[in-house]
């Protein structure tokens, strides 16, 4: 199962470069970054993520582009039927996953369009940052370098 923090959802512009995301917090989070930002999505709160409640927010925020899910749990199986129903039922919408991990399964990759890899590191920075740790894949490709020019087309 796979759970999200239903107060915490909301539209992002920036965390996938281009897109108009509608993220969702994961809780359950494997990660083990020192100086964790959000220890709280550590423990196993909030709300199942189903097709349900994937379809509705979705429907409640027409425009958007990609679906982000910030964190991916501890079910891989799981978070692979989350992707696959996005693709499925929303193939406009591309898929989208941040994790904590510094590398994830290939089907995560196969199952995602974008897919976020890196521990948070505070001294190398977050995404944005040149001296970041982590890394943003687009369908195998590291993307990162498009959060550091800022005031260029995302898209280039
Ligand atoms: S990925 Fe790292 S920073 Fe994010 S919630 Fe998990 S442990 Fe904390």
């Amino acid at each position: 199962m796979i759970k999200y923090v239903p107060d915490l959802t909301d539209i992002v512009l920036e965390e996938i470069p281009g897109r108009v995301t509608l993220a969702v917090e994961i809780s359950n989070c494997r990660g083990s970054c020192i100086g964790c930002h959000s220890p709280f999505l550590k423990k196993d709160i909030g709300e199942e993520l189903t097709p349900k409640v994937i379809d509705k927010l979705i429907g409640d925020n027409f425009g958007v582009n990609c679906f982000l899910l910030l964190g991916e749990g501890q079910d891989l199986e799981a978070l692979l039927r989350i992707a696959a129903h996005l693709r499925e039922q929303h193939p406009g919408i591309e898929r989208a996953v941040y994790s904590g991990r510094s590398e994830v399964e290939p089907a995560i990759y196969e199952a995602f369009d974008y897919v976020k890899v890196g521990p948070y590191i505070a001294e190398c920075g977050p995404l944005n940052e040149p001296t970041t740790n982590q890394r943003l894949y687009y369908h195998g490709e590291d993307i990162t370098f498009r959060f550091w020019h800022k005031g260029l087309d995302p898209n280039r």
